[in-house]
């Protein structure tokens, strides 16, 4: 059967994968100059040491099963590691680790009975069920059962460098779903994985079973329509020529559905993202991975990679992610130039770290996208896309599919376009 897959990114490369290795003919187009969507990376080459690196930055959970699996069917068992990833969170002026339960006891701004209230909120977050949590919010969850401080002191920062202005429409759901899967913890911190040599490897696997297994890849090839004939599938016509397929699976955003297709899905929220990379002469976190930051700045958290990988493995340098979401078309960081956004950015790191000079950054790097995954407001649940569609032969798959609820991952487009795999599979031996 002849398959078209609109996006290369994870979802479209494992949908493609999978239905390459059953025998059918697949083709994937993406509109880029390579595969790997957001979990691309760059390809720095430096003073004689080459590394791959993700343009946002990326780990992942012992709980990502579907993950795991994939990475040991591809046979990269070897390049999955644990890795500690310890956060931090800038308040007032000062920079405090907040890993440990030792180091929360010691956490100033909230009182000994915050801190009791904070314990219970996380115990309570085992439990409850999603169609519930979907219809209150975040915010009031926190406040009712850990305290106005609790969450002004704690969560606020989390809630606001993944969401910015939308955080008080967020969803109990998408708070809860995120600490559940906070699982692996010890008395010394978090574990998180990551691959030897970056999720890069995982793409390039793929890419090459895909290959090996008869199927296409073309990049560089935006798909502009899908094409239908009497409610079903006929083909799609991309930016270079059209082709015929007897089924179509789209892994685009609804953004980029809504204008190629005459499916009408626009109402589900996404939001942007707007994110740089430094390569730096020296580490500027105290050791802290990812410090989420209370501020009023253009960013809501710092990443420092190199305190999560080992910088041997970056010629010695120090990599830090500069993490913003943005929710509307003008706002300066898709709007203005990459030099502008850098150099609001390096103000910003400024403020929290006045001895940080220009002549601390060996490189920098920016990727910004309009379509960086939902936003999970109160009652997104009723929003999510089956996998079928209204079009016969077509189906979709993606960061709006149910498998990424209550949060988008890795683990939910391997997922999603697993479940996808198998609807088609379903239909085709109808
Ligand atoms: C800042 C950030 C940090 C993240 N951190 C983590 C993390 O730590 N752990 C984790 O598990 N997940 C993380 N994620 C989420 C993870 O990256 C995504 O859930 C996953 O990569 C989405 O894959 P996808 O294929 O569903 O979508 P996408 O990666 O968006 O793929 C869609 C593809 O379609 C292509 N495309 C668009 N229009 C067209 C067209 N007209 N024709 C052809 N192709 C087209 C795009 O170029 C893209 O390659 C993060 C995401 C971001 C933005």
């Amino acid at each position: 059967m002849r398959v078209g897959i609109i996006g290369g990114g994870v979802t479209g490369i494992v949908a493609g994968y999978y239905l390459s290795k059953k025998g059918h003919d697949v083709v994937i187009f993406e509109s880029e100059e390579d595969v790997g969507g957001l979990l691309g990376s760059y390809h720095i080459s430096k003073g004689g040491v080459s590394y791959n690196i993700e343009c946002f930055y990326h780990h992942i959970f012992r709980s990502d099963r579907e993950l795991i699996g994939l990475i040991e069917e591809l046979g990269l068992s070897e390049r999955l590691l644990w890795l500690k990833g310890s956060t931090g969170y800038y308040v007032g002026g000062k920079l405090y680790p907040l890993t440990t339960p030792k180091e929360i006891l010691k956490f100033p701004h909230l009182t000994l009975s915050d801190k009791v209230r904070l314990a219970a909120l996380v115990l309570r977050t085992k439990f409850g069920s999603f169609d519930k949590l979907d219809q209150v919010r975040a915010r009031d969850v926190i406040e009712r059962i850990g305290g106005r401080r609790v969450y002004k002191n704690f969560f606020e920062p989390l809630l606001r460098s993944k969401f910015e202005d939308e955080r008080k429409n967020i969803s109990a759901a998408w708070l809860f779903g995120r600490i559940r899967i906070r699982s692996d913890r010890s008395a010394g911190g978090e574990h998180l994985g990551y691959m030897e040599g970056g999720f890069q490897y995982l793409i390039d696997r793929l890419k090459e079973e895909i290959l090996k297994q008869g199927g296409k890849i073309q990049t560089d090839e935006p798909v502009t329509k899908i094409l239908t004939e009497k409610g079903r599938i006929s083909g799609l016509k991309s930016r270079k020529k059209s082709y015929q397929f007897d089924k179509v699976i789209s892994t685009v955003s609804p953004r980029v559905l809504d204008a190629i297709s005459d499916l009408d899905v626009g109402d589900l929220p996404y939001q942007g993202a707007c994110c740089a990379l430094f390569g730096l002469k020296r580490p500027l976190l105290d050791g802290i991975y990812w410090l989420n930051i209370a501020g009023d700045l253009p960013f809501g958290a710092l990443i420092e990679h190199t305190n999560f990988a080992p910088r041997s493995w970056y010629g010695g340098e120090s990599l830090l992610y500069v993490a913003s979401y943005f929710q509307r078309e003008d706002d300066p960081r898709w709007k203005l130039s990459e030099e502008a956004v850098t150099a609001q950015f390096i103000d910003g790191i400024k403020k929290l770290f006045p001895d940080f000079t220009a002549d601390d950054i060996n490189w920098w790097r920016i990727t910004r996208t309009p379509d960086a995954g939902p936003i999970y407001r109160v009652g997104f649940k009723r929003l999510i896309k089956p996998y079928r569609t209204a079009i016969d032969d077509l189906y979709i798959a993606g960061m709006f599919s149910g498998a990424n609820y209550p949060e988008r991952s890795i683990e939910g487009s391997v997922r999603a376009a697993k479940a996808c795999v198998e609807l088609f599979e379903e239909d085709r031996e109808k």
